[in-house]
């Protein structure tokens, strides 16, 4: 593992060194409950403090407005799921066609129990279209959903014209900025979104944790039972050391956001220009309109999991259509890319290169190189490819 050279970010991130300095003493030391009374549970709850009030500045919230979770799959379900249960007489949803999991599957779940659920479909870039919000909303809907970027094809959406739409027709909005924050300044205060889910890992702090923005006066309803922690919103004693280095992560991601955009970017477009002039070798989503470290690519001929595989080998990390999903998700074709009007055979060949602030132009170069070759190996292996 020591050589292998990681372009797998969106997946998640690799710690930071700091991140993990501020988390080891709260986990070698003695440790109190933030909910004791003693001495040790104060300074529990200090640190807890400390941390929700770097979270909220990453995003220019209140730390009031700051719920922490287990992670981006708790906090929009707890969006998607308590603002529904928070305005019971409403029985209708709206979500875009490519959310991912998380907001998709409790949709699903509101739907099977007997909720109307609208998807929005997307332009061939993975764009939303305000106007077909705009028309989806009625006065029976509890919430809209859309995510602030993709974490797939990376695609950015129109989140302030959205949330504008739903502010508008008094629908709370949603959304899912688990791949946006720390790569697009995001500020609540001048935004009209109701909701807005965060998660460490991506941002180089822990896996399994989270938060969930709650803007001042929007109405959630709680999906855990128990000590009433978080507002009473999310019940079960805090993850502190994780709420710690989340605290960390997101310090350095607000101070840090310029100059990691900007490297990513310089690696995004030397693989882009590397990757597409292999013949065969498309990019999926909006050349500029997409996430700073992101590249998805169907490669004609070539089938992602061997792709992947191969790369592997070669000691290159990278991402098979959508990582989150695609150890549990069997054969199915990605929906987000079919929703982008994209073939089942390009979406069985799609990769994800995902950059981090931690890679350098001679690995991005070097990578081209195997990327080239793996490509080349596989196609003459293939019955099926024809050039
Ligand atoms: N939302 C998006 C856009 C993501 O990319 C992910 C994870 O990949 C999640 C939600 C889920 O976050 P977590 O892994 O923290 O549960």
């Amino acid at each position: 593992m020591q050589n292998l050279v990681y372009l797998d970010n969106a997946a998640t991130t690799p710690l930071d060194e700091s991140v993990l300095e501020a988390m080891l003493p709260l986990m070698r030391e003695p440790r109190g409950n933030p909910s004791s009374l003693h001495a040790l549970g104060a300074a529990a709850r200090e640190a807890v403090e400390e941390a929700r009030a770097s979270v909220a500045r990453l995003i220019e919230a209140s730390p009031r407005e700051i719920l922490f979770t287990a992670g981006g799959t708790e906090s929009d379900n707890l969006a998607v799921l308590g603002l529904a249960a928070a305005n019971p007489e409403k029985r209708h949803v709206v979500i875009s066609a490519i959310e991912h999991p998380a907001v998709r599957g409790a949709a699903e779940h509101l739907e099977a129990t007997g909720y109307e659920v609208t998807r929005l479909g997307v332009t061939a870039d993975g764009v939303v279209n305000p106007a077909e919000l705009a028309e989806a909303l009625r006065p029976d809907t509890a919430l809209a959903a859309v995510m602030w970027a993709n974490n797939e094809v990376g695609a950015i959406q129109l989140v302030e014209e959205l949330a504008g739409i739903c502010r508008e027709a008094g629908v709370t909005f949603h959304v899912d900025a688990v791949q946006g924050a720390g790569r697009i300044p995001i500020d609540v205060s001048r935004s009209l979104v109701s909701t807005l889910a965060l998660s460490a890992h991506k941002l180089y702090g822990p896996q399994g944790i989270g938060a969930l923005y709650v803007r001042e006066g929007v109405k959630l309803a709680p999906t855990l039972f128990g000590g009433g922690q978080e507002q009473g919103l999310r019940s079960g004693t805090e993850n502190v050391p994780g709420i710690v280095g989340f605290g960390e992560a997101a310090r350095l991601a607000r101070e840090e956001l310029r100059e990691r955009v900007r490297h990513e970017e310089t690696l995004r477009e030397a693989l882009i220009s590397g990757v597409t002039h292999i013949p065969g070798v498309r990019l999926n989503g909006h050349h500029e309109n997409r996430l700073s470290n992101n590249v998805h690519l169907s490669v004609e001929g070539v089938e992602a999991e061997g792709l992947v595989l191969f790369l592997d080998a070669l000691g290159y990390a990278v991402g098979s259509g959508s990582a989150c999903a695609s150890s549990t998700s069997g054969h199915k074709a990605s929906p987000v890319l079919l929703a982008m009007g994209r073939t089942e055979r390009e979406a069985f060949s799609a990769v994800r290169i995902t950059v981090g602030k931690d890679n350098t132009k001679d690995e991005v170069e070097n990578f081209l190189e195997a990327f080239s070759t793996a490509v080349v190996r596989l196609r003459e292996l293939s019955p099926l490819y024809t050039s």
